[in-house]
């Protein structure tokens, strides 16, 4: 068999990953679609570091937009990714895999701080290391703390999980003629304004040299597929 193609990736999952078609919060038969391929990923002896968002609960701009305090919101929208990590940690254990919630906010009770070098070990002994609460600090999003993390663990690959098989040179739900890029170079996606990651993570990537796969988490086997470096979703790349 082929070996994958990354040693160890940042897979990112945005809150809405975790809804399904609810409208809000957590669905649980599809966190436990979602784990059963990471454990499967996991099996092949691909180290996984996680960062999840907080779409699917709370995020700060919309209440900050009508009126909110903007930090407080954002505290509030990394406190629901911590709700995430948490639910994604109950069913890996479910799973038999073996998870780590490491937390940029200090909530001691319910997940382990961030520490570089921990993280790194639970890596190298196979378990999943989701890291939880972004980076900590209001005004940036789960996105740049998945670019920020994807670099401290040497990630080889940042994988963002979507609705959207890969990037687009339009929308497809509104142009048909729309098509995927299979690869595209940082310049070309922050240039163009592709609907890759924000511009904070995409300039961090870009200048540390580490590549992004977009790809959709609602293709079943896709993140194999991903991994073993086969054409799925879009390469973006120096
Ligand atoms: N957030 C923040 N700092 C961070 C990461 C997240 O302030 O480092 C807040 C911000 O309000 C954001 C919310 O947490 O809207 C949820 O994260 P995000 O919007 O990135 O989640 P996703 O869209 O991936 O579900």
């Amino acid at each position: 068999m082929t070996a994958p193609a990354y040693k160890r990736i940042l897979l990112k999952l945005s809150g809405e990953a975790l809804m399904g078609d609810d409208s809000y919060g957590i669905n649980r038969a599809v966190v436990e679609r979602i784990v059963a391929e990471i454990k499967e990923v996991s099996g092949l002896g691909v180290e996984v570091a996680m960062v999840i968002g907080g779409g699917n609960i709370f995020r700060g701009m919309a209440p900050a937009a009508a009126g909110m305090d903007r930090a407080t919101a954002d505290y509030m929208g990394m406190l629901a990714t911590v709700m995430n990590s948490m639910a994604l940690q109950d069913a890996m254990t479910r799973a038999g895999l073996e998870c780590r919630v490491q937390s940029a906010l200090s909530l001691e009770q319910v997940a382990e701080p961030f520490i570089r070098g921990k993280a790194l070990r639970y890596l190298e002994d196979g378990k999943v290391v989701i890291f939880a609460a972004g980076i900590g600090s209001p005004f940036f999003t789960t996105d740049t703390a998945a670019a920020l993390r994807g670099v401290e663990m040497s990630a080889d690959v940042v994988i963002k999980a979507t609705k959207v098989d890969g990037v687009y040179t339009a929308d497809p739900k509104k142009d048909p003629k729309a098509t995927r890029y299979q690869k595209v170079s940082f310049d070309e996606a922050i240039g163009k304004d592709l609907k890759v990651m924000d511009a904070t993570a995409l300039t961090l990537c870009r200048d540390q040299k580490l590549p992004i796969i977009v790809f959709s988490i609602f293709k079943e086997g896709a993140l194999k597929r991903v991994v073993m470096g086969q054409d799925e979703g879009t390469l973006v790349h120096c």
